[in-house]
């Protein structure tokens, strides 16, 4: 059932819904689901585990927040409310959604429902690997560098990433404040719209909010829209085989339907990587200083404060988490502050630039979402081969714009291939207007 159809169902269906989708999430194997609270009545949305819903346990898939329930819902959890949704059980994800697999979880790997022993992507794994597999109509992720749009892209589902303030944060717990969004995961294009829709919208209780409105788009799409989609080639170059045949199958399909095709290209891709992993792991090293065992969740056995922090930060982080705080204090420590961080910051402005260039020209830009199909599970051991992996979609948390991911082929055995399309800020309705024409002309799921 898609969440357009849900809508339309009355609260006793839904109700059914949940116990039935309950009951499947628990015989499915996938480890998307932690946990099956609900919130009222109304359809159910998924939620990852680092968005607050009053009474429930929010961990960011942490071994330091066991025990600790939020006391107020996250605005995005009001807003599906006054729509007819409703909060409706805890996707797994990566601790403190720092990874690109959503292996780090404390409660252990979700699965792709894909098969072949695969990883669902991450860190929003969880919600993508229900919507997928059928145990949930729709989910909410967030995406820092990648984490709605990749997961989506190896389990084969639609996954939106809206422009930096566009959607609240209030309520999302913080990894890098100033690339962090909540978005949609849905089973389509429409979906995804009707979802974010909802959630969208100006708020005081966030200071990054933009605080204007904009019409709701899931009423008015329009795939018959003509753009101009601009493509980079040196950037596709780089993917491998798969995901090349299926980029090229995409655009013959977009020109056929009369859509123009640009080529432009990117100079300072090459700094991408660097230049996220610098500024997100500063933001994440000063917002998990907070994790103290004083405030939230767990304490540690100790004799004194020092050991306090320093036991309970020992025990409750996980190796990626601690990694990137070491990380994120090296690069704001006095001496490299100059050398790394605010080199970094120049570098985002840099990329930022570059991108609106391309919007002066084209409507769009269609990407690969990852180099590769979903790798198999334990594969990702080597933490720089999996920075390396999020070369497609960081870029875009650090210019801040919208971008919406959508499966178009499967490969030899049967792994969903995903590309997104990239606007300028603010332009959530043409996005969605290429990404429903897209749809249309690749026709993935009768492929
Ligand atoms: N894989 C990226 C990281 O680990 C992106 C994560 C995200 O978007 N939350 O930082």
């Amino acid at each position: 059932m898609t969440l357009k159809e849900a809508l339309t169902k009355s609260n006793e269906e839904m109700a059914t819904l949940r116990a039935t989708l309950e009951e499947k999430a628990k015989s499915s194997g996938l480890n998307a689901y932690i946990g099956f609270e609900s919130l009222g009545e109304g359809v159910p949305i998924l939620i990852k585990d680092n968005i607050q819903v009053t009474g429930w346990s929010v961990t960011a898939g942490s071994k330091i927040l066991q025990g600790y329930i939020a006391p107020y819902n996250a605005t995005v959890i009001d807003n599906l409310k006054s729509k007819g949704m409703m909060a409706f059980g805890r996707a797994n994800m990566d601790e403190f959604a720092m990874g690109s697999t959503t292996e780090s979880s404390f409660y252990g790997a979700t699965l792709n429902p894909h098969g072949n022993n695969r990883v669902p992507g991450g860190s929003s794994g969880g919600s993508a690997a229900a919507v997928a597999g059928g145990i949930a109509i729709a989910a909410l992720g967030s995406d820092t560098g990648g984490s709605i749009r990749q997961p989506a892209a190896y389990c084969g589902v639609v996954g939106m990433k809206p422009t930096y303030g566009r959607v609240s944060r209030f309520g999302l717990g913080a990894y890098a404040s100033s690339l962090d969004q909540i978005g949609p995961i849905a089973q389509n294009v429409e979906d995804a719209a009707i979802l974010y829709d909802a959630i969208k919208g100006h708020d005081d209780k966030d200071s990054t909010s933009a605080d204007f409105e904009i019409e709701d788009i899931a009423n008015h799409l329009n795939s018959d829209v003509k753009l101009t989609i601009a493509v980079i080639d040196s950037y596709v170059a780089q993917a491998d085989a798969d995901i090349q045949k299926a980029f090229a199958y995409t655009v013959a399909k977009l020109e056929d339907a009369g859509h123009t095709i640009v080529h432009k290209e990117l100079s300072n891709t090459k700094y991408d990587i660097a230049t996220y992993y610098v500024l997100a792991t500063a933001e994440a090293a000063t917002n998990l200083a907070r994790y103290d065992g004083v405030r939230y969740g767990k304490r540690a056995a100790s004799k004194n404060t020092e050991e306090l922090f320093y036991n309970t930060r020992s025990e409750g982080f996980g190796d990626e988490v601690k990694r990137r705080i070491m990380l994120g204090n090296f690069v704001l420590s006095s001496g490299y502050y100059d050398a790394y961080y605010v080199k970094a910051q120049k570098v985002r402005h840099l990329i930022r630039d570059e991108f609106n260039a391309i919007f002066e020209e084209a409507d769009l830009i269609l990407s690969p979402v990852a180099p590769a199909v979903a790798p198999k599970v334990g594969a990702s051991q080597d933490p720089l081969e999996m920075y390396k992996s999020d070369m497609y979609t960081i870029a875009i948390n650090l210019a801040g714009l919208p971008a919406i991911s959508l499966p178009v082929a499967s490969n030899d055995e049967g792994m969903p291939v995903g590309l997104q399309l990239i606007a300028k800020a603010f332009n959530e309705k043409t996005l969605f207007n290429g990404a429903m024409s897209m749809e249309k002309v690749v026709n993935y799921n009768n492929n």
